[in-house]
């Protein structure tokens, strides 16, 4: 577990897809989006730092 001031949404609540957001916080701004697999919204931050999971969300 990695504890940071960052807090990840590891993978979806409702279908397991690992999606590469972050809980909003300042100096984020959150934004709606969604998992692309079974469309459940999230007001999160899109991590940069998982490129290659941002095909699993789009935006809301
Ligand atoms: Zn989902």
């Amino acid at each position: 577990m990695e504890e940071s001031d960052t807090q990840r949404i590891a993978v979806c609540v409702e279908c397991g897809l690992p999606l590469p957001l972050l809980r909003p916080g300042a100096p984020r701004e959150g934004r709606t989006w969604v998992c692309r697999y079974c469309g459940c919204h999230y007001h999160a931050v899109l991590d940069d730092q998982q490129p290659d999971l941002h095909e699993n969300v789009r935006p809301g």
